[in-house]
């Protein structure tokens, strides 16, 4: 977790690695159904244009779906998936039908100035649509408003474990192995 431009989908790539575990990314799926042009993909651009969250249930289907396939059956990590309380629940149930559960929360902590810069220049190297000025500001209300409540819901569980993810990419990389480690949740 961690609010847009956190860094969540470059740490979630090299960590995923590390233990070796896919990556499934929200955000990277919805992306490459939007370039492919999918009946999903044009539902999606619509919201993620706006800044908006996709609704629940195209989100939540999806994921369910995802994390059916065999390479996530021994684990998986999840990058922007629960962003919601209704996500939240139905990853609850998904997970208590394949009678596993979370190792870990991780929280990547930010500040709003480095945030907003980082987008700034995501948007000029990939020229992403749902990185313009208003949108980038309308992302982070989204994320205060639907997604930092779940930051205490998984935190009263005792799964959250936060890390500082200013800096260099690497260093909060082994941030990130450092306190999972700690956290009984990285592979040895
Ligand atoms: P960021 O990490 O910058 O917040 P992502 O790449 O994870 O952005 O996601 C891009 C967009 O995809 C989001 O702004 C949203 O529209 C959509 N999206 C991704 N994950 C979810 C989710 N779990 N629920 C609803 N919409 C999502």
């Amino acid at each position: 977790m961690g609010p847009p431009g956190a860094g969540k989908g470059t740490q979630a790539k090299v960590i995923a690695q590390r233990l070796a575990v896919p990556a499934v990314s929200t955000g990277d799926i919805f992306r490459v159904n939007v370039t492919q042009r999918t009946e999903l993909g044009r539902e999606a651009k619509r919201y993620m244009d706006a800044g908006d969250y996709v609704p629940d249930a195209i989100t939540n289907a999806m994921v369910r779906a995802r994390l059916a396939e065999p390479d996530a059956a021994d684990g998986f990590l999840l990058d922007g998936y629960p962003r919601t309380v209704s996500q939240v629940e139905e990853l609850d149930s998904m997970l208590a039908e394949r009678g596993s559960g979370l190792d870990a929360v991780l929280l990547l902590t930010v500040d709003r100035d480095e945030v907003v810069e980082r987008l700034a220049r995501r948007a000029r190297d990939e020229g992403r649509a749902d990185d313009t000025v208003e949108v980038i500001g309308h992302r982070q209300d989204v994320y205060a408003d639907q997604t930092a409540p779940l930051v205490e819901v998984y935190d009263g569980r005792g799964l959250l474990v936060r890390v500082d993810g200013m800096g260099p990419v690497d260093e909060v990389t082994s941030r990130v192995l450092r306190v999972l480690d700690q956290a009984g949740a990285a592979a040895s």
